[in-house]
């Protein structure tokens, strides 16, 4: 009895101090509790890429992922992967959507070539290393590879950001001057737990002037709590922390170059990227990371201070959203959905067929599908055979399926034409999604399984992964 007793003590003690132990994970061999930020130009046409080097930087700590690291979390339009050089292990890879390769598709890219700032996030490897940056084209392979060596002792990577003591005594104060210190005054929105154990996400001011920082904190607790009012955010804020970092402008709002106003902003952020007048994007990364050293981050969200409609996410990169039109909350929902979901637009247009996602090329992202191959979509969401689950373009516009549309009769998991702009050869998973509707509430269920692997993917280890 005994016995007994004692090894229940001792495997009590033993799973204590396992959950203990997993919730403080300490860093996998060859990585440090250090954070490197890798500075890069993309620069290319439509038809080519290069990818340089910029400069490096160094800060304490390491907000990102202490699990699967080895693995990306989705294939992505490029990943970035960090290997030892001794032993050509991999130590840690993530994947990213870019603005540059948006920009490829577009007219301009024709006729002229363009330079895009990037920044990676990865941590500090213990001996040197290799960085493999690699992007993907629209056939899913390898378009431009670029590695380089890091030496953790090399005396150029800049330290950035200062120490917890430091951020202490900066936090008293909100009215600090941009350009002068460093971290910027922030606040906890909603604070799930320590940057080890919790996905971080930045909430950044752009277009605030100093008088209007309330506003600001303002608006990123509405933003924080317009996200975590869906779900799966709703049934997992426990993993998630909100930082709110209020970088003051000079003058308030932002840029609208259709309307010729162009305005002094932190982020010199602008609508009509890419002649679009609603697409609402910054190109200088380096100044967005460079205001956020010192920060616990992992994630972005920049609110613009204005009420014109409009907003932009990049997966891995950063949403950019306007805070102020009566639109301003499901948008700010729909673009954290494809920064940090990965998701797909679900939208598409009756009139134009642009052939962005090719018949024979299944697309990465988990919302969306050319039935190149369903079997890794949601086909095991459906019941029976998934292509009697297809409902076509033509299917879709008779008198009754509108009818069953607009009284919600139809809304079940299936396989629905149209999506990722195309009215044709893309599949929706649902009739409608906040990855589709501003006017409707939730996420669909595939978009919903889809964003709560990912939070399971960040927190959670995988055993197959190890
Ligand atoms: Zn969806």
């Amino acid at each position: 009895m005994k016995r007994i007793y004692f090894l229940l003590v001792i495997s009590l003690a033993v799973a204590m101090s396992a959950a203990r132990g997993y919730a403080q994970s300490p860093m996998p061999d060859g990585l440090t509790e250090e954070t490197l930020r890798l500075n890069y130009i993309f620069t290319g046409t439509d038809k080519e890429a290069v990818i340089s080097l910029y400069n490096m930087n160094r800060s304490e700590g390491w907000a990102g992922r202490r699990v699967n690291m080895t693995e990306a979390p989705l294939r992505g339009n490029g990943q970035i992967i960090l290997k030892d050089s001794a032993t050509c292990k991999i130590l840690y890879a993530n994947s990213f959507s870019t603005l540059f390769q948006e920009w490829q598709a577009t007219e301009e890219a024709v006729k002229t070539r363009k330079s895009f700032e990037n920044v990676f996030l990865v941590p500090m490897p213990s001996a040197p290393a290799t960085i493999t940056i690699e992007l993907y084209d629209i056939h899913n392979q390898v378009c431009a590879t670029f590695t380089h060596e890091v030496k953790p002792d090399d005396i150029l990577i800049k330290k950035i950001g200062v120490s917890e003591k430091w951020l202490a005594s900066a936090r008293e104060g909100a009215d600090k001057d941009f350009a002068e210190k460093e971290p910027m005054p922030y606040r906890y929105m909603r604070r799930g737990g320590t940057p080890e154990e919790c996905i971080d996400v930045a909430i950044v001011a752009e277009g605030y002037t100093a008088d209007e920082m309330e506003i600001f904190y303002k608006d990123a607790k509405k933003a924080t709590d317009d996200i975590l009012a869906y779900e799966p955010y709703k049934g997992m804020k426990e993993k998630f922390n909100f930082i709110a970092v209020g970088i003051p402008s000079q003058e308030s709002g932002v840029s609208i170059p259709h309307n010729k106003d162009w305005k002094k902003t932190a982020l010199e952020s602008h609508f009509d990227t890419f002649y679009m007048d609603r697409y609402l994007t910054t190109l200088h990364l380096f100044k967005l990371h460079d205001a956020l050293a010192g920060i616990p981050y992992e994630h972005i969200i920049i609110l613009a201070n204005t009420d014109n409609y409009g907003g932009g996410g990049i997966f891995n990169s950063y949403v950019l959203s306007a805070a102020h039109n009566k639109w301003a909350s499901p948008v700010v929902v729909h673009e954290f959905g494809h920064s940090f979901g990965g998701l797909a637009d679900e939208y598409f247009y009756d009139d134009m067929y642009s052939p962005y996602y090719l018949p024979d090329v299944e697309p990465w992202e988990q919302n969306i599908t050319t039935l190149a191959d369903f079997s890794s979509k949601w086909a095991d969401m459906i019941k029976g055979d998934w292509k009697d689950a297809v409902v076509s373009k033509a299917d879709q516009k008779t008198d009754t399926w509108k009818k069953d549309f607009k009284d919600l009769k139809s809304y079940k998991v299936g396989v629905y034409e149209g999506g990722g702009y195309q009215s044709e050869g893309v599949y929706r998973p649902y009739p409608t999604c906040r990855m589709r509707d501003n006017a409707y509430p939730d996420f669909c269920p595939v978009c919903r399984r889809a964003i709560e692997r990912l939070i399971d993917f960040y927190t959670t280890e995988v055993s197959s992964h190890k």
